[in-house]
């Protein structure tokens, strides 16, 4: 297989057969993220991508799950996907599931019928970055779209019956507007009420338009307990059914995860005990990405 430049994947993803359907991410300006910043976003040819699917089907006896990379690979011609999708059957019958990261864009660029198009030759599971429910931060750090694009996107996917895994960014607004992104992130979440959902912790990244922010004193980040302030707003402001809830990424203070709302009690108890002992975060030497 031919890879170009850093694969990212999510962490469901660590098993996966990962094929870059695109390289780079076809937004590729948000003020946080340094991802893809040394790759022009272009989309691969349909006929390189099937090469690459049959050498791995040469090299790997069992393939269950495949995740077609990069940022965006949902922002490729339906009809060239379901081909991809195709090949995906045809090589690997013992595949159970195809992933892929989704913007917002490339979700409300497919009607309701191509989504149900690409479920039923194998999507199982689109993931979308949120990272803020508030169009202020959306608009500060460059996201390219409103709280209604993203809570329609959401609504659309999940209603292709496509499982529709979420993140968001704790820390995103910084000190100033901290609890404008817990409360406004919470009442998109509960609009779409997605299939997971997950909390990163902001991690600064070299050579980023926030780092200069931060460096001018434009933007101020939260201190690990104001971290656990907003997520507590965040979570007793969310109303959702049967969501899977992780904040367990290596960029997070502490672990949480649970099923909301079943879980929200204990979750809220646990954000408390974290908040009243205020020694238990990770090292900021050990977070990490
Ligand atoms: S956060 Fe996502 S959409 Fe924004 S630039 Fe990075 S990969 Fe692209």
């Amino acid at each position: 297989m031919r890879y170009e430049g850093t694969v990212y994947r999510p962490p469901s993803e660590a098993y996966s057969l990962i094929i870059q359907a695109t390289i780079g991410c076809s937004h590729n300006n948000c003020s946080f993220c340094s991802m893809y910043k040394e790759k022009s976003f272009r989309i691969r040819s349909v006929e390189h991508i099937l090469e690459d699917l049959s050498e791995a089907r040469r090299r790997y006896a069992k393939v269950e799950k495949v995740f077609l990379a990069d940022g965006d690979a949902l922002i490729m011609r339906t009809v060239d996907l379901v081909t991809i999708l195709k090949g995906i059957k045809e090589l690997f019958p013992e595949c159970k599931r195809v992933g892929v990261y989704g913007s917002p864009k490339s979700i409300l660029s497919k009607n309701l019928e191509e989504l149900k198009e690409l479920r039923n030759h194998g999507i199982g599971i689109i993931y979308l970055g949120i990272e803020s429910g508030s169009d202020k931060i959306l608009k500060e750090i460059n996201k390219g779209v409103t709280a209604k694009d993203i809570i329609e996107a959401g609504r659309k996917a999940k209603g292709a019956e496509i499982a529709l895994s979420v993140t968001l960014i704790s820390g995103l607004g910084g000190k100033e507007n901290t609890k404008e992104h817990a409360i406004e992130s919470a009442k998109v979440i509960s609009e779409i009420n997605p299939d997971y959902l997950g909390i990163l912790t902001l991690m600064i990244e070299e050579g980023t338009e926030l780092k200069h922010k931060i460096m001018s004193g434009e933007f101020s980040l939260l201190t690990p307990r104001e971290v656990m302030e907003e997520m507590r707003e965040f979570i007793e402001n969310t109303e959702v059914q049967g969501t899977i809830f992780r904040s367990n990424h290596a960029s997070n203070y502490i672990n949480f995860a649970g099923v909301l709302s079943k879980d929200k009690g204990k979750i809220l108890q646990e954000i408390n005990y974290v908040l009243e002992n205020n020694s238990l975060y990770k090292d900021e030497r050990f977070r990490g990405l």
